[in-house]
């Protein structure tokens, strides 16, 4: 049975905390409820990017519940739940951020029967946690609330939708609803399968990749299958090109220093029919990297430029017309040094040898970065595995998380709230 077990998860938190968090009062209890209503809610009623009309209405109408007053709506993300809570005390403003969206199955897939909370529609799941994110942060939203005369400074809590799809952060940012606020750092969580629940991992600097996405269209003679060389064979280029720009970062950048990947996801010749080498071919993919890829560094040609070198030059051997185009998707994630700092110490405390501050890197990337070039930010992962669950992949139908992940998920962001509005990891 997957059910969030209440009083389970409280226990859980409360075995796991310093002293500090002793005297929390009973809003915990009532916090726990508040994230497995959530979290079933949102679970079952998956919905994409820029659609999450139930979530916001949901969310908005337990915010309401719980006590808030002050909202920020978001013209170009109208479904983002935007909350305010104003401690009364002078002190720092920082913004706790959730994601919202779900994400398409697999064409004809479902979520696993065994599944509950399970997603009642088929083909749309919340296989990348963001319900458990936007829970979490509810029950948090609750905790603080209930516990506002112990903090300082103000708190947004920031339902953030489209993280899967274009204009998420990014029009939250663009619109700066943020510095209008007065947000001085920004603080997130993400669940991360195969890790152990109660460890949370974190590193200084960049920590995730960005993203960017090419499309090349190959425009070449046809010809009949049986005579190639009466044509530009235009399939082996579009493969043959698919080849080089794959293995381009290994053999041409200092790899060790400099994390490249670059995949080819969609190859497209149609010759439509057996006989026949079309005379075009498209190929698209995209490019990770901890580096701002259009960008030239020490006088030496950027990455983009390189890749604009590499199609020419094999377009011109190949005798084919090429239109290559390169646009920017998420840049990387950087996690703020100094912020870093400030928090690892009393994060430390709090999870005595769990926290990880030297995780692996990954080539992924993540809406949150766009804050991450705005303003302090510290992007945090969150283990979900225990007894055999958690394990697989973020974006697979079989994506599940072991239901202490709520208990930790609302230790770690009450701890962030503490920290960045009084500096200490103690209640006032
Ligand atoms: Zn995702
Ligand atoms: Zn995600």
């Amino acid at each position: 049975m997957r059910k969030l077990a209440s009083c389970l998860a409280l226990a859980v938190w409360l075995a796991h905390t310093p002293a500090w968090a002793a005297d929390l009062p009973s809003s915990l209890a009532s916090a726990t409820a508040t994230m497995q209503g959530a979290y079933t809610f949102l679970h079952e009623n998956p919905e994409l990017g820029k659609k999450e009309f139930k979530a916001h209405d949901y969310l908005l109408d337990a915010l309401k519940g719980l006590g808030f007053t002050q909202f920020v709506t978001s013209a170009k993300a109208p479904t983002a739940v935007i909350a305010v809570l104003d401690s009364g005390q002078a002190g720092p403003v920082i913004a706790l951020r959730a994601e919202m969206d779900a994400r398409p199955l697999e064409v004809g897939a479902v979520e696993p029967a065994s599944h509950a909370p399970r997603s009642h529609i088929d083909g749309l799941m919340h296989n990348c946690g963001h319900d458990i994110h936007a829970s979490i942060l509810l029950g948090t939203a609750a905790v603080l609330i209930a516990n506002k005369d112990r903090i300082s400074g103000k708190i947004v809590f920031l339902f953030q939708p489209a993280e899967e799809t274009p204009g998420g952060a990014d029009d939250i940012v663009h619109e700066k609803i943020l510095d209008d606020l007065g947000v001085q750092a920004i603080f997130a969580e993400h669940v991360a399968p195969g890790l152990p629940i109660g460890t949370v991992a974190i590193a200084p600097g960049y920590t995730l990749a960005g993203s960017n996405y090419f499309h090349l269209r190959i425009k070449g003679k046809g010809s009949h299958a049986a005579a190639p060389n009466e044509g530009t064979d235009t399939p082996l280029v579009a493969a043959r090109m698919a080849i080089e720009l794959s293995d381009y970062p290994a053999r041409h950048l200092e790899i060790a220093n400099r994390p490249v990947v670059i995949s080819v996801t969609r190859l497209l010749a149609d010759g439509n029919a057996g006989n026949v080498l079309p005379a075009d071919a498209e190929l698209s993919g995209t490019i990770r990297s901890f580096e701002n890829i259009f960008k030239s560094e020490n006088a030496t040609p950027s990455l983009k430029e390189r890749l604009d070198q590499l199609v020419a030059r094999m377009a011109t051997e190949a005798a084919v017309d090429t239109e290559w185009t390169v646009r920017p998707g998420a840049p990387p994630t950087r996690n703020d040094v100094a912020l870093f700092d400030r928090a690892v110490t009393p994060l430390g405390q709090a999870w005595p040898g769990m926290l990880d501050t030297h995780p692996g890197r990954g080539m992924f990337s993540e809406d949150f970065s766009y804050y991450t070039e705005a303003l302090p930010a510290l992007y945090f992962s969150i283990g979900v595995s225990k007894d055999g669950r958690g394990l697989a992949s973020v974006h697979t139908g079989e994506f599940d998380a072991h239901p202490d992940v709520f208990a930790q998920g609302l230790r770690l962001m009450t701890s962030l709230a503490v920290i960045g509005t009084t500096g200490r990891m103690d209640w006032r």
